[in-house]
């Protein structure tokens, strides 16, 4: 058995693959059931060649590839994958390191820390704070929330990894009503159910209000959540404001920030975070607006005992590193895959001004898409983007709805809908370093085509 035949096989199906991205549907043409038949065969007895199966899955998956990698694609925050970062990505399977301890993998333990140093300069973090490279923002709020949830334990003296929640004091995490969905599903993958969530109303810019956010606190042990770049239109909140209540009530201050916490690289768009460096830890994405494959999400905690508390587990069969920095006292996972080496080779390639210019070129064409798209006959802008995300309306919902339909269905632009405030909009996302003028300039004409 050789690697040849299949590697050579994969890469050449690769390029061909990011060479088409422009002349290609962005949305999927094969339907559900063409893909179940042809991938769906009944598993053999005996193997087949690698090449063959390679092969196969090439000609299978015909049709059922959204152009996500490429430039022409808005919906949902899904970014592309910086040359760098996919060959890097590559490599990380070559190798196959399971990057849960030093031991067992030098080379990629020293990258992430290495790689962690950088985030936090770029993200504006205080040097101090520990990290974690994890899955996605939805395992990056795991993990800060399971150190928050031990640090205000511990406060009440309670030890949360040795005795659990049962018969723990109540914890309240206040947030905004416009929140994003993972924050749920952390809080319930730790135990804490909705139930011990408080909802504060949003102002009409989606930010939270300091007289709501001292009114929803208590003396109880407490989480504030807030948002840097909310999924809609990509509101922050007033950080320099909020947090500093917060901390008054003894309150840890968590930052979703999976796209938006970004902003920081850019002179243009800092002060949107002014303040959020006094929190208590922030999550964000690697594979949205940096542009690595995924899964790349990163975890930043301010008190570093916490989080390793909240993680660290020894067991005799682990070789532990002294010096060197062992994934697995941050991290959830136990084996994992060295997801470094893509984030280390993005912020290479990139530069500190390769991802300030980034960060603003997805403005910027953010920007021209809703204007352009919001001055043709028939359409409205609902959110004019702040940064990387705004909301067009066609009429009423059904007539939105049908617009978004016909444009996905034309193959030059893919957008998502949403329901804002009780009103049916289309989502503009710009987050892929390759989406350019020309792109945008199909995008607006899809949609004047699909409005006649
Ligand atoms: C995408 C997103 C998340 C979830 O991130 P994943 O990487 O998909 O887990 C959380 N919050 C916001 C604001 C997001 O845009």
């Amino acid at each position: 058995m050789s690697f040849r035949p299949p590697l050579e096989l994969a890469l050449s199906a690769a390029l061909r693959h990011l060479d088409s991205l422009n002349t290609t549907s962005v949305g999927a043409t094969a339907t559900l059931e063409a893909l179940r038949t042809r991938l769906g065969m009944a598993l053999a007895d005996e193997g087949i060649a690698a090449e063959q199966v390679v092969a196969e899955l090439l000609r299978d998956v015909e049709g059922g590839l959204i152009g996500s990698a490429g430039g022409r694609f808005f919906g949902w925050v899904i970014g592309g994958a910086v040359p760098s970062s996919l060959a890097a990505d590559w490599l990380a399977s070559t190798w196959d390191q399971n990057a849960g301890l030093y031991a067992a993998g030098p080379a990629a333990a020293v990258v992430e820390e290495v790689a962690g140093g950088w985030l936090k300069e770029l993200l504006g973090l205080p040097a101090a704070a520990s990290f974690a490279f994890v899955t996605g923002c939805q395992m990056a709020h795991t993990t800060c929330l399971a150190a928050a949830r031990h640090a205000v334990l511990e406060r009440r003296g309670w030890d949360v990894e040795q005795r659990g929640l049962f018969g723990a004091p109540s914890i309240r995490v206040v947030t905004s009503a416009e929140r994003h969905g993972t924050i749920d599903r952390a809080l319930r993958l730790l135990g804490m159910g909705r139930d011990c969530v408080v909802d504060i109303a949003a102002d009409d810019q989606g930010r939270l209000q300091p007289a709501a956010l001292e009114a929803a606190l208590d003396d109880s042990p407490t989480i504030v959540l807030l948002q840097a770049g909310d999924l809609n239109i990509g509101a922050y909140d007033p950080f320099a404001e909020l947090v500093p209540i917060a901390h008054r009530r003894g309150a840890w201050v968590h930052v979703d920030g999976a796209f938006g916490l970004w902003a920081n690289a850019s002179s243009r768009y800092r002060h949107l975070l002014a303040g959020v460096e006094a929190a208590d830890s922030w999550a964000t994405d690697g594979h949205k607006w940096l542009n690595v494959p995924y899964d790349s999400g990163y975890a930043f905690v301010a008190d570093s005992v916490a989080h390793r508390a909240a993680m660290s587990y020894r067991a005799s069969y682990l070789t532990h590193d002294e010096a060197a920095r062992d994934q697995l006292d941050w991290t959830p996972e136990w084996s994992r895959r060295a997801r470094g080496f893509a984030t280390y080779a993005a912020l290479r390639e990139l530069g500190r001004r390769g991802v300030a210019e980034l960060v603003e070129r997805c403005c910027e064409h953010a920007r021209a898409i809703v204007s352009g798209i919001g001055a043709l006959p028939g359409a409205e802008v609902v959110w004019m983007p702040q940064i990387n995300q705004g909301l067009v309306a066609f009429g009423d919902d059904a007539r939105t709805d049908a617009v978004i339909a016909a444009i996905l269905a034309s193959g030059e632009a893919f957008f998502g809908g949403t329901t804002w405030r009780g009103r049916r909009s289309m989502r503009v996302s710009v987050c892929n370093w390759q989406t350019n003028g020309d792109d945008v300039r199909r995008a607006i004409a899809a949609a004047a085509k699909a409005l006649l």
